[in-house]
């Protein structure tokens, strides 16, 4: 079990949030197994804005701010693709798709799943 990240989680006044006795109540940061937002931080989409509103200029500094621009070219536009048949409910044709180029170049399966490689 672990907190939502969210700075203002307990400010979020929802009956779930309600502890303690009559005459003593007050409203607590959310706790759960799992999350959904912030990575797997945030108990919701108001707590990831909360969080990245208070913390978002120190994480992109201390996780390496981008002060050029990164181009997408023809050595790096590669994606993966493949044909989808709904019928039988198979994956067939992979393939290499640049989508600057649009040239396509064949993969095996294998290939496919290997997330190793980035480019044929
Ligand atoms: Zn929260």
């Amino acid at each position: 079990m672990k907190y939502c990240q969210g700075p203002k989680c307990h400010t979020y006044r929802t009956k779930d949030r309600i502890r303690g006795p009559k005459g003593a109540k007050y409203y607590q940061t959310r706790r759960r197994s799992e999350f959904y937002y912030l990575g797997g931080n945030a108990c919701s989409l108001n707590c990831q804005n909360d969080w990245v509103n208070k913390f978002g200029d120190q994480a992109v500094n201390h996780f390496g701010r981008i002060h050029e621009p990164i181009r997408l070219t023809q050595d790096n536009a590669w994606v993966r693709d493949y044909d989808y048949d709904w019928q039988t409910r198979t994956m067939s044709n992979h393939r290499w798709v640049n989508t600057i180029t649009q040239e396509q170049r064949p993969m095996t399966r294998e290939q496919y799943n290997d997330h190793s490689l980035v480019r044929p």
